[in-house]
Parts: C-alpha cells; structure tokens; sequence
C-alpha cells in the first residue's frame, strides 16, 4: 500500500516509535528512524527492519529539543530519498510533579521536545508534501491532549497545544493532498509509562502488576494496555486511501478512557 513512500518517526528508538516502524516497513515503507540509545542496538533495530521487510532504513540522531535539528532531519531526508511522504512527530518525554514544584528546566524540555518540535518538522515538511501533492503527518499526541490529569502541567499543556498545532495545519493544509492528525493513546505499556508504574509500585508499597492494574483501573474502561502495533495500524490506516479525507482531526485509541 505504501510502497517506495518516505517516513520519518520521530523518537523511534523506542516504544511507540518503534511500534510505528515496524508497521509503517511491514507496507513497504522506506523508514528513517530517529531516537536515542545504545548505537549497538540502534544498528541492531535498524538493520533488522530492513531485513524483516526489504525496505531501506536509515538513523538519524537529530536532538528533537533543538528547533534546527529537527529541520535539518527533514532537508537530509529529502536530500537522501528525493521526497518525504509521512511524517510521524512522536518523541516525547514525561516528568511529573505539582504545578509549584514542577522543575522549569522541565516545563521548557517537555514544550520542546513534544511539542515545539512537531511545529518545526511540519514547518520544513509542508513545502516538500505540498509540492508532491501528497503527504500524511501524524502526531502523537496523547488521551492527555484531551482531558487532564495532576501533575502534569507541562505534558498536558503540550500535548493539547500540539491537538491545537494539528487543526491549524489541517486547515492550512486542506485541498493540498496533505492530511495532517493527531493520534491520542492512552496507556501504552513503553518505558515511558514503566516509570509511572514503578512510581506508584513504591508510593502505595505495592507489586509492579499490582501498579499497573491500578494504573489501568483508574483511566483505562478496557482494562488493557494499548500496544504499540495498534498505534501502528492506527497510523497505516491515516496513510491510507479511506483516510484522504480525514484531516485536523484527534483520534483516541484509549481503550475508553476520554469516553467517560
Ligand atoms: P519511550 O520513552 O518508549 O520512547 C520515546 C522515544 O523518544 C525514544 O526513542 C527516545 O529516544 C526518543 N526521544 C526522547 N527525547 C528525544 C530527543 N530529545 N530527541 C530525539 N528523540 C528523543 O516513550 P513512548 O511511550 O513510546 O512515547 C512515545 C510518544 O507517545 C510520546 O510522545 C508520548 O508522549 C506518547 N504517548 C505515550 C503514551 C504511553 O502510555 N506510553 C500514551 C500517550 C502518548
């Protein structure tokens, strides 16, 4: 379906990120992945996707905290492929704390990193996806670009400012062959929430399964955590055909959670 088309994930060294990858490469995407981690296994993610999937995948370190990095990722993919069809702004970070304790440097890495960098990918994309009169960019926003939760002033605050990002784009965007959404999962089971789980395991002195039921049971009607291949198939299916018309929207793939 996407065969010879160009994605760039952003923090797919990971989680989410790599969730999306995969699935992205399973319909013959070339993949540019983008993250941070151990080179040794970096190399190991990159050369087994190519392999899995016979799509060629190239890594790009750029810091996503930094406004000019993240541009130049967009002009070095578009130099390396000649085009750049998808972008998925995913890399993200979380810290949590009450809104008088929360650190500064935080709320200032937390704004660049999961938002500010989402308004510097689409700023260099858009003329490339214009010109080819087609492109699909994704960002992963969260349940918490919807609805709130304590503690977490910063990831709250991004996240609904990148649901925000997302509608103007899709309006600047309309009629161009660009689509521009955002997809907002609830718990997914990546380290980013393992620290969350371990954090309540100690708080409430009780068991890592314990937590993460808990975790569940506050938020989560399913019960269940949503995996990183469903965030996948959420994101192949915006790339499709049946999705040309969805755009500027937020779609939930939370088990509920935002139904409530
Ligand atoms: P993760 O910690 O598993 O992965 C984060 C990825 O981002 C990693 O590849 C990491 O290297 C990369 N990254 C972090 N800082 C970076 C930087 N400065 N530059 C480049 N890459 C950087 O987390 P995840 O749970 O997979 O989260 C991915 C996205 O999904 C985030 O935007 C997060 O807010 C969102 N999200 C996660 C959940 C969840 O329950 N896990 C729920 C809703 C939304």
């Amino acid at each position: 379906m996407l065969k010879s088309r160009v994605a760039i994930v952003t923090g797919s060294t990971s989680g989410i990120g790599l969730g999306i990858a995969h699935e992205l490469a399973k319909l013959r995407t070339d993949i540019v992945l983008n993250g941070f981690g151990d080179p040794g296994e970096i190399e190991a993610i990159r050369s087994g996707i190519e392999r899995e999937h016979d799509v060629r995948v190239v890594y790009n370190g750029a810091d996503m905290s930094k406004g000019d990095a993240v541009r130049r990722l967009i002009a070095t993919t578009v130099e390396t492929f000649g085009r750049l069809d998808i972008l998925v702004n995913n890399a993200g970070i979380q810290f949590t704390a009450p809104v008088d304790e929360f650190p500064p440097a935080k709320w200032h890495a937390i704004l660049d990193i999961n938002l500010s960098a989402a308004f510097h990918g689409v700023a260099a994309a858009v003329p490339q996806m214009k010109k080819q009169r087609w492109g699909r960019i994704i960002n992963i926003a969260s349940t918490h670009g919807l609805v709130a939760s304590t503690h977490k002033a910063a990831y709250v605050a991004a996240k609904h400012g990148l649901i925000g990002l997302t509608k103007v784009v899709g309006l600047e965007t309309a009629g161009s062959g660009v689509t521009c959404n955002a997809v907002c999962p609830g718990w997914v089971r990546t380290p980013l929430v393992e620290k969350q789980i371990g954090d309540m395991a100690t708080q409430k002195k009780i068991s890592h399964q314990d937590a993460a039921k808990a975790l569940l049971g506050e938020k989560q009607p399913s019960s269940e955590f949503v995996s990183p291949e469903q965030l996948g198939g959420t994101v192949a299916f915006l790339c499709s055909p049946a999705a040309d018309q969805i755009t500027g929207t937020a779609l939930a793939v939370d088990g509920g959670w935002t139904a409530q």
